[in-house]
């Protein structure tokens, strides 16, 4: 009896300890996390095209369409729920195993803070705030994309230097050839299309998206991850309206400007070699 008792515990930890390989072999690689940021949101503040604007990361010009005063928060969500969807619908994307996640997901104010905490939380691997441009002249057209500056002078108060600099200027160069690529078919012009966040600049610093991603780029366990912000179009300009925003091809842009981020961020995901700890800024 005693005997019999001790082959049965003897089989029930060998079945125990196999059933805990099984499930750790079961268990499903973590997802990487793709968090997108729909610029703006909440109550509607028109942007000062001059830069002396100053917000809490929701209202530096917060740009609307001239005839169809279509608002640049609207449309940010519109692009961010569609290029979640174009992931969700995306083998290679499901191959890659990536998850997408939005900072809001409805018509609300958040602060930049509280946008970068979001990238934070999430330990996102690619995070992209979308925004729609505008320009003093409203003739300004074309794709940019913005990365935290390497040595950023100052913002606020924080030092928002960015050891990661190299690695998210290479992101942002595949996203701007990318994005503005699927609009030319429908009037963008790629030759306009441009990367910004050296400490030159030109006023790019200044942008509260900007200081969004600085906040993020504070969180070194986010070293893997790449940053930016993308101005997709400028649609105060009427010649862009006509062409982005026009009853049958603002859906059909959308869903180029989603299938080429979706290509872009799979590209970099094949191609990335991260680094391998996270670096010391230096200020
Ligand atoms: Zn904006």
């Amino acid at each position: 009896m005693k005997i019999q008792s001790s082959l049965i515990a003897a089989a029930a930890a060998i079945f125990s300890v196999s059933c805990l390989i099984a499930l750790a072999q079961e268990k499903a690689p973590e997802p990487r996390v793709v968090v997108l940021d729909p610029g703006h949101g909440g109550r509607y503040i028109p942007g000062k095209t001059d830069g002396t604007q100053r917000g809490d990361g929701s209202s530096w010009n917060n740009t609307k369409s001239p005839k169809k005063g279509i608002l640049e928060k609207d449309l940010t969500l519109e692009y961010a729920l569609e290029i979640k969807k174009a992931f969700e619908a995306s083998a290679r994307a499901k191959g890659l195993n990536i998850k997408v996640v939005l900072t809001r997901y409805e018509d609300k104010h958040m602060s930049a803070l509280s946008r970068a905490a979001v990238a934070v939380q999430q330990s996102a691997d690619v995070f992209i705030s979308l925004h729609f441009n505008a320009s003093g002249s409203h003739r300004a057209h074309g794709t940019k994309v913005f990365i935290s500056s390497e040595k950023h002078p100052y913002w606020e108060y924080v030092n928002f230097n960015n050891p990661y600099a190299k690695e998210d200027r290479a992101f942002a160069h595949q996203l701007a050839d990318a994005v503005a690529g699927a609009l030319e078919p429908f009037g963008g012009d790629p030759e306009n299309r441009y990367v910004h966040g050296d400490s030159k600049g030109d006023g790019g610093f200044f942008k509260d998206g900007l200081r969004m991603l600085g906040y993020a780029r504070q969180d070194s366990h986010l070293y893997q991850a790449v940053m930016n912000l993308i101005e997709i179009e400028f649609i105060d300009n009427p010649r862009v309206e006509s062409w982005l925003l026009s009853e049958e091809t603002r859906p059909l842009a959308r869903k180029a400007v989603a299938l080429s981020m979706v290509d872009a961020i799979c590209d970099h995901f094949e191609n990335f070699t991260p680094p391998s700890a996270p670096r010391k800024a230096r200020y």
